[in-house]
């Protein structure tokens, strides 16, 4: 029999806080700049003499991704927001880090607990980021316009259990931290960093020793990293070598798509952790007005897919869609706004997320039209005076070219045909047309009528009603 194994996942994510200036200068918070160590000073170069001040505005930040989890689940209020902070120095020496240590937060981080997306987040803190290092055969290039961004770091409680769900949890925060406006949150780009905790356990009361991965650059990886990670952990248990399962820091080789082990892990002690001398703590109830920030929080996404369900109720899938893309949800609400009816709304989304986006894959040219165009597009189909076939060509040409789809379509003939005594005379023709279907028609085989059917919606621009084509046709055959 296949031994089972317990998989156990936390996640460390740090975010770069959209600021305008770093965490502890007034160095502009820009770590894209292009040219390299333009955002310096003497405070984030860390010369002798200089003193830190933190940022408020980056402080206020975490503290509304803390109000904003708190809100989404049970832990309703300020309730996690901590009293009193402070910043902490960790310890280690790397050129990355010019002080020789890292103002971060270890006893006193600004949010403790709240829920996210199923899952139970232990801390929020704020530290700073540091450089970023170009490495070549015989040299290390060193760019600190990044060293000193404010950067938040979110860890959430070992309590994930499969790779799809850590690759969930991060896309939930990241589309967070993008309503709430906090961080741009690019995965490709290094702005949000997912660090993957895991472990596997053949008991599920006792948690394996654990490593870290690193260096992932998109969800899907985050995804097949723990996969691969979880193999690996087992088949060292399935050959009796689980011993070589070590805590250790391993890499993530998106080439290779495989880990690699990279170090092994230092804890906390060696940090030597001590409280920031330069920095007094400080009391996060009387600096900031919390029950102020709590009520101006945007609508967040958990609150976005709720009213889509209560207002629209379209489908959860075509939900989603809204909730990633912003832009397009504003355009759809105001072509809900002039639909105002269930079905026509149902139908119109429906256009928009497979249609629509659709078409955007393909064509890079594609924009959303007008409103107004869109919802005449959606009134015409509704109200049959054209038909789904000639809705998507329309959808097709005002997609690139934005028009009046009711004026589009009565100049290219599109209107459906519904004058019987028009049908009827195409049908006639189309009946003479063809004797041998006829004949097999009268020979009892009712299905051939279908090709018929097609040959007049062929000869009307597939402007004729479907229905009422096969009804006529019917009739002239009794
Ligand atoms: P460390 O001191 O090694 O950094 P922490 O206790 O701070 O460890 O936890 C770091 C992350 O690892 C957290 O996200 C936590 O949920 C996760 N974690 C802790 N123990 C395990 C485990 N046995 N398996 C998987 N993840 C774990
Ligand atoms: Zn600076
Ligand atoms: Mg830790």
């Amino acid at each position: 029999m296949e031994k089972i194994y317990y998989t156990t996942i936390g996640l460390e994510i740090h975010a770069e806080m959209n600021t305008k200036r770093k965490m502890f200068c007034d160095c502009i918070n820009d770590p894209f700049h292009s040219a390299p160590n333009q955002n310096i000073c003497p405070v984030c170069m860390a010369h002798p003499g200089t003193l830190p001040v933190p940022n408020k505005q980056a402080i206020e930040n975490v503290i509304r991704v803390g109000l904003a989890i708190a809100k989404n689940g049970a832990n309703d209020g300020l309730g996690n927001i901590a009293n009193f902070s402070e910043f902490d120095r960790k310890n280690y020496f790397y050129p990355d880090i010019p002080k020789g240590y890292q103002i971060s937060q270890y006893k006193n981080p600004i949010v403790t607990g709240g829920h996210l997306a199923g899952v139970d987040i232990t801390r929020i803190h704020l530290e700073e980021d540091t450089a970023t290092s170009k490495h070549s055969a015989d040299k290390t290039l060193i760019d600190y316009n990044r060293a000193g961004v404010p950067l938040m770091e979110l860890v959430t409680e070992p309590c994930i259990h499969t790779a799809e769900d850590a690759a969930k949890f991060g896309r939930g925060l990241q589309l967070l931290l993008q309503y709430l406006g906090v961080s741009e949150a690019n995965m490709e780009k290094g702005e949000m960093r997912v660090e993957l905790n895991l472990s596997i356990s053949p008991d599920p009361k006792v948690f394996g020793t654990k490593v870290e991965v690193k260096n992932i650059n998109s969800f899907s990886a985050v995804e097949r990293a723990a996969k691969f990670e979880i193999g690996r952990m087992k088949m060292l248990y399935e050959a009796g070598r689980e011993a070589e399962i070590v805590q250790e820091t391993r890499g993530w080789d998106e080439v290779k798509q495989q880990t690699f082990s990279q170090r092994s892990k230092e804890n906390s002690a060696d940090y030597r952790y001590f409280p920031e001398p330069d920095i007094p703590k400080f009391y996060l109830h009387e600096m900031f007005e919390l029950d102020a920030l709590k009520n101006n929080l945007p609508e967040l996404p958990q609150q976005k897919r709720d009213r889509y369900k209560n207002d629209f109720s379209i489908k959860d899938e075509d939900i989603e869609s809204f909730v990633y893309d912003r832009d397009l949800a504003l355009w759809f609400e105001s072509v809900c706004a002039i639909l105002n009816d269930h079905a026509k709304i149902k139908t119109a989304s429906n256009y928009i997320t497979s249609d629509y986006l659709g078409i955007k894959k393909s064509n890079l040219e594609a924009k959303l039209p007008s409103v107004q165009n869109f919802a005449e597009l959606i009134e015409l189909l509704s109200t049959n005076q054209i038909n789904s076939r000639t809705a998507k060509d329309i959808l097709l040409v005002i997609v690139t070219n934005d028009q009046s789809p009711k004026a589009y379509a009565e100049t290219n003939d599109l209107l459906q045909k519904n004058d019987p005594e028009a049908l009827k005379k195409v049908a006639q023709q189309i009946i003479d047309a063809n004797p041998n279907i006829i004949e097999a028609y009268k020979a009892g085989k009712e299905s051939v009528l279908m090709s018929l059917v097609g040959q007049i919606m062929k000869q009307t621009n597939g402007s004729a009603n479907p229905q009422m084509v096969l009804e006529i046709l019917k009739e002239l055959l009794r």
